[in-house]
């Protein structure tokens, strides 16, 4: 992996900069049942948010919601001035508004090359431009440019996934799980990724269950559990706070 910090993802606008994202009293339901509960959450600009909590606490759902995927049943967010619950998905997208979702998003049956094809049909971005700088910033993508995606690491998969989400030059980026499945050291490049784009200038919301990992990048975190924060802070003050939660 390559620093990132003196280069410009293809259709960046590198003069805006990123946006505060706010979340008061959302609620939010599969069918009849509601697995948020009225959450509240300031992401200051620019900076790296930790949600973290135990599995089916909901943080996956509110990320949805905040990037404009899933619809909320009240409350709102707002990425700078603009509401998201009101705003259409591609618009979202125009203005920066970016997800890694659980899983990472990829087509497995199609080879990189043909993956980051599929995303030049977005923004009239030229394959020339995205292919550069996808190798610049994750060389061994370059090495399995005509490797179907599905078959390389996980760790590869992962890189693939955020060279997506980078096309864009996102302002705001939401990352599900980035970790999940991956040895410790691939975590570390990835999350090593992640303070380099936060330093670029991005708003960056990260869901997390290995919780050392998340808090030693992020600037503020919270804990949400049974779909409501239960407290949010700086790292350091969350640490023991979140070990609680998961023990209980
Ligand atoms: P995990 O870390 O396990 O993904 P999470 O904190 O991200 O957990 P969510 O995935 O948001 O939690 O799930 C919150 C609740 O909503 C859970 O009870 C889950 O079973 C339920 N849920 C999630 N997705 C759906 C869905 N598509 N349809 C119905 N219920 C869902």
């Amino acid at each position: 992996m390559t620093d990132q910090s003196t280069t410009t993802a293809p259709g960046a606008a590198p003069s805006q900069l990123p946006p505060s994202v706010s979340v008061r009293g959302l609620r939010a339901s599969y069918g009849r049942i509601e697995v948020l509960h009225g959450v509240d959450l300031e992401v200051p600009a620019g900076s790296v948010f930790a949600l973290l909590g135990p599995n089916g606490a909901g943080k996956s759902t509110l990320l949805k919601v905040m990037s404009g995927r899933m619809r909320a049943t009240a409350g709102d967010v707002m990425i700078g001035d603009t509401p998201v619950g009101k705003t259409p998905a591609e618009k979202l997208a125009r203005q920066g508004v970016c997800a890694v979702p659980e899983g990472r998003g990829i087509f497995p049956n199609l080879t990189v090359r043909e993956n980051l094809r599929i995303w030049t049909y977005r923004g009239g971005i030229s394959m020339k431009d995205v292919e550069e700088h996808t190798y610049e910033t994750f060389p061994v993508l370059k090495e399995r440019r005509r490797q179907l995606a599905g078959t390389m690491s996980g760790g590869e998969q992962q890189m693939l996934a955020i060279s997506r989400a980078l096309v864009t030059n996102p302002r705001v980026l939401y990352l599900d799980e980035l970790s999940m499945g991956l040895a410790p050291l691939i975590v570390a490049e990835l999350y090593e990724l992640v303070g380099t784009l936060s330093r670029r200038g991005m708003t960056i919301v990260l869901v997390e269950q290995f919780v050392t990992t998340a808090l030693a990048v992020a600037d503020h975190a919270a804990i949400m559990v049974h779909g409501r924060i239960e407290q949010q802070g700086a790292p350091a003050d969350m640490a023991e706070a979140a070990l609680s939660v998961y023990l209980a």
